[in-house]
């Protein structure tokens, strides 16, 4: 007997009839002797049309009360998910983050988990019930409703894993696993049976959408063994995320890149001509994440005649709201020539384990790009990952000509 945490995405509760379908794979497991714990999230589409039914009232709504109106999205599935286990002759009980209760910290719209109290949900699991939790939400300390930002459902998988010390969390999803890149980019992308976590936490941060980058991190830190599934199929193993990175060193098989990323969502803000004097990075970036605006590439030039450029992405949503605190907070002390804002563009990444060992990954790269005569604009390196910030319209064309590049597609 396991305790299995299963998360089912919105496509898999989209209408009552993918919930009768959810509940029967629940049922199966539950008839095998395990304990489950299902996490599910809003149907699919129901949090951008509850976004948007607030900006109807106001472009900019208060955060707080956002959060009262899109959590209400996992509260319709948890219930609908107990009640199609119970139709089928299960206990089922359902719980909303801040019955559970999910303590979080108190940055709406982005929260991030403090502690959940596993102790109901034990006890529920025990006395023989499927325990149905709602995702992306929780509670801060005074009570208030709180939500962990998109895709954050994923998030609360793998931390009510951790919590409850699972066997093993699985996230169903319409995709069947992680692939080598997004497969309606590349018809040719390979579907990955294990990739490590450090893999994973690079693809997840840049721009593959299969698992939420916390929900990553979180499985990192606490060793929740995660495995990526098809909520449409009734068997495969999917991709299975590990920790044993030595293992996979040995295999003769490994590629050096794992998978080639993208992200539409980056916008570039370039303060042009400030004066090149310690502290500088510290004067437009310090406003920027008191405002809790994430940061991604950053570049300084080597600055000539005392002056330099200073150039980073926001995601596209924020690049209007970090402009406006240069302008407002950072300009009247720093006198830049120029401030420009630029959401044109992509960044698209390689991503793989077995750059560590091997040299002239990130020349290929430069090369392969270069063939295609797309211009980069900005690099950013790590251990295992090399990122470019391209124009957002050569995107698909540098995501196939590296995939090909770096021998990902299918033989
Ligand atoms: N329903 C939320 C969203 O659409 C959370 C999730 O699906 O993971 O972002
Ligand atoms: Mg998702």
């Amino acid at each position: 007997m396991a305790l299995i945490v299963q998360k089912y995405g919105g496509t898999s509760v989209a209408n009552p009839e993918r919930i009768r379908k959810l509940a029967s794979r629940v049922g199966r497991f539950k008839k095998q002797g395990h304990q489950i714990v299902v996490v599910v999230s809003a149907m699919s589409g129901e949090t951008n049309r509850l976004i948007s039914l607030a900006n109807e009232i106001t472009k900019e709504p208060d955060q707080r009360e956002l959060d009262v109106i899109v959590s209400t999205g996992e509260q319709v599935t948890i219930g609908m998910t107990a009640l199609a286990l119970q139709d089928l002759g299960f206990k089922a009980k359902s719980y909303t983050g801040s019955q559970v209760k999910i303590l979080t910290d108190a940055s709406h719209g982005k929260a991030r988990i403090i502690d959940i109290d596993g102790q109901n949900m034990q006890k529920d699991l025990d006395d023989g019930y499927v325990v149905i939790v709602a995702g992306f939400q929780g509670c801060d300390a005074e009570g208030n409703i709180t939500t962990l930002g998109r895709g954050g459902s994923d998030t609360t998988g793998v931390a009510l894993a951790a919590a409850l010390k699972a066997d093993e969390c699985q996230i169903y999803t319409d995709v069947d696993g992680v692939y080598t890149t997004d497969p309606r980019v590349v018809p040719e992308a390979r579907r990955l049976d294990q990739i490590t976590f450090e893999e994973m936490l690079e693809l997840a941060s840049q721009g593959s959408k299969v698992l939420q980058t916390r929900s990553v991190e979180f499985a990192g830190k606490y060793k929740v063994k995660l495995r990526v599934l098809s909520s449409f199929e009734e068997s495969g193993d999917g991709t299975l995320i590990t920790f044993e990175e030595e293992d996979k060193d040995d295999n003769m098989e490994q590629p050096l890149i794992s998978g080639i990323a993208f992200n539409r969502d980056e916008a570039k803000v370039m303060v042009l001509g400030v004066p090149d004097t310690p502290g500088i990075a510290h004067q437009i970036l310090g406003p920027i994440a008191e405002a809790n605006i994430d940061v991604d590439v950053i570049i300084q030039n080597q600055g000539a005649d005392n002056s330099t450029d200073f150039t980073f992405t926001v995601h596209k949503n924020e690049m209007h709201k970090a402009l406006e605190i240069i302008h407002k907070e950072v300009q009247p002390n720093i006198n830049a020539r120029e401030i420009l804002g630029d959401d044109k563009v992509a960044k698209v990444s390689a991503v793989g384990v077995g750059m560590r060992s091997h040299v002239g990954i990130a020349s290929k790269m430069f090369e392969t790009l270069s063939e295609e005569g797309i211009n980069i604009q900005m690099i950013s390196t790590s251990e295992i990952k090399v990122a470019v910030i391209i124009e957002e319209k050569y995107m698909e064309l540098a995501v196939r000509a590296l995939h090909k590049a770096f021998d990902l597609d299918e033989a």
